[in-house]
């Protein structure tokens, strides 16, 4: 009995003051010093990097390797996101991730494609046993490219616990990056959040001063102030080899040389992400473009990276008592800017009040809330929003107004249409859109049920019925009709619907399902003639597009192939 005692109390404090991440058992995933371009916890939009980008030179093809021994546990190709990603599972508790690919190494490319061709599709999500396919650290295992929501050749790298699938921090397990240079801080604000607050006769928000030491750090000019107040940062890390602006690793306050409010980009879980508009002032960065971390946390935030949490980073301030506040951004080789930030309680008089606009629709945030408005009606669920607010809500000349895209939404909401002045001939080519303004439109997948159109959205902002009853297009990028293509490696073709836009294709040779690869990007789609043995010289292509109405497009065309000789 005394013996398990023993274990069960002394165990998880052994386990817990060993190295928590181990730093020796992987290499690097590329065979070039490692350059970053984006960094874990970055700020994205609706989430945080989970992960690090690596640079590729600017290029597609280069070699990714294997940081460790194992296997691949989980192969995903899809059109959006991590485009072609693969997933490695490690003996030590860890998975690696790799995204963005151009392709993967024979023997993985081989086993997708099988199944690709077994299931007749491109975009495919396959989980191997452990003895499929094993991996051996440093092996080749893809090829670095630019697929899915990749604005640029890199290589999306992630490194997960196992269990869970919990992103961490890559630079945790030893990986080598030079970086020497301090976070920037390129601005603070002070914010009036309650009990009548106001920062040098504001109940706006407040752009501080600051003025750069020389030794790098700020002083902010002396603020007054008088209720409970937070302030906000924005901040950026630029590492050595890179001009690029990364998320910085950690944050602190200290008020009067007490710990305060501190947080850190060591691990977020995916469910947790979207909460990054809870951190950032969010009606800021819309109307700016820039992202304001908030050193406080309104009660909706559920963000697990505050690592102090005996306060929620506020501050409530008492006449004639004067305030220390010190900022620090960290960034996670440990180069440190600070800002000093004096704030002295008291009261000066308010010029400009900071004013509510009251509407008829004032939704109290953890509840779920309806409102119909002339044949529209919309459904907020409880949590959808962070806080109360009056809702501006408006059906004008066809158009459903929702607020505007100023305030987050963390949940779905549902938005509904009443079709009936519709026939039923013209339902089949509606749908519901968003307007994103000069004259652009975006589809929401919309449901059809009776007189009723249904759709989910996050984002707030004009919806409407559009229309499309115009087909796609389809047109040859290599070849032409009836010509011999014997040398060619490739079939490529462009596809595009200006209306609701694509939902599926299918392409055919000679009646056989062909995997054409999608790239949205650049609305190509491409067939590698390694892929099917074509008999005969004479052959049949075919190509049908359809888009998110129904509205379909078939291409035909035929081409000639020699049988080339065997090697
Ligand atoms: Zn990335």
């Amino acid at each position: 009995m005394r013996t398990l005692l023993f274990f069960l109390v002394v165990l998880p404090l052994l386990s817990f003051s060993q190295e928590k991440y181990p730093t020796d058992d992987f290499v690097h995933p590329v065979d070039f010093p490692l350059v970053i371009s984006g960094t874990f916890g970055e700020l994205r939009p609706n989430h945080f990097h989970s992960g690090i980008d690596i640079k590729t030179k600017g290029v597609e093809g280069l070699e990714v390797n294997s940081i460790g021994l194992g296997h691949v546990s989980r192969i995903k190709i899809s059109l959006w996101g991590f485009g072609k990603a693969l997933y490695i599972d490690h003996p030590n508790g860890f998975t690696s991730v790799y995204a963005h690919l151009k392709k993967f190494s024979p023997k993985i490319e081989a086993y997708i494609k099988k199944r690709q061709y077994e299931k007749r599709t491109h975009q495919i999500e396959i989980f191997p046993k452990n003895l499929d396919l094993p991996i051996k650290q440093g092996e080749l295992i893809a090829f670095s490219g630019n697929t899915g929501g990749s604005a640029g050749a890199h290589l999306h790298f992630e490194i997960r616990e196992k269990k869970g699938q919990i992103p961490l921090n890559p630079l945790l397990f030893g990986l080598n990056v030079a970086d020497n240079k301090p976070p920037t801080v390129q601005a603070m604000y002070a914010y009036s959040l309650k009990d009548s607050a106001q920062v040098n006769g504001s109940e706006r928000p407040v752009k501080l001063k600051l003025t750069r030491q020389e030794d790098g750090s700020f002083i902010a000019q002396k603020i007054r102030a008088s209720g409970t107040i937070g302030f906000g940062l924005v901040a950026y890390d630029r590492l050595d080899l890179a001009y690029n602006k990364n998320g910085a690793y950690k944050v602190t306050m200290d008020v009067n040389g007490r710990p305060h409010f501190t947080y850190d980009f060591e691990s977020f879980s995916f469910s947790e992400s979207r909460y990054i508009n809870a951190l950032i002032d969010y009606g800021h960065y819309k109307r700016n473009k820039q992202r304001v971390q908030r050193l406080f946390r309104i009660p909706a935030n559920e963000l697990s990276i505050y690592k102090d949490t005996r306060t929620d980073g506020t501050l409530s301030l008492e006449e004639g008592m004067t305030y220390q506040v010190k900022v620090e951004v960290r960034d996670f080789m440990g180069n440190t800017t600070k800002v000093i930030v004096p704030v002295e309680g008291g009261k000066m008089e308010v010029l400009k009040r900071e004013e509510i606009t009251q509407t008829d629709y004032f939704l109290v945030a953890g509840r779920d809330n309806i409102y119909e408005i002339g044949p529209t009606s919309i459904y907020f669920p409880g949590g959808a929003f962070y806080e109360n607010l009056y809702l501006d809500l408006e059906y004008n000349r066809d158009k459903l107004k929702i607020h505007n895209g100023e305030v987050p939404v963390h949940k779905n909401f549902t938005i509904t249409f009443d079709v009936n002045q519709y026939t039923v001939k013209e339902r089949e080519r509606m749908y519901i859109a968003r307007y994103n303004g000069k004259g652009r439109s975006s589809y929401h997948s919309t449901k059809k049920k009776g007189n009723v159109f249904t759709a989910r959205s996050k984002t707030l902002g004009t919806y409407f019925l559009a229309k499309d009853t115009i087909p796609p297009t389809i047109e040859p990028v290599n070849f032409r009709d009836g010509k011999w293509l014997s040398k060619f490696k490739y079939l490529k073709l462009t596809i595009q619907d200006k209306g609701s836009g694509i939902k599926s294709y299918v392409g055919t040779i000679d009646g056989d399902w062909a995997l054409f690869e999608y790239e949205p990007k650049t609305r190509t789609l491409t067939y590698n003639f390694n892929d099917l043995e074509l008999r005969g010289a004479k052959h049949n292509l075919r190509v049908v597009v359809t888009d998110n109405v129904g509205n379909s497009t078939t291409f035909s065309s035929v081409f000639f192939r020699k049988k080339l000789d065997g090697p």
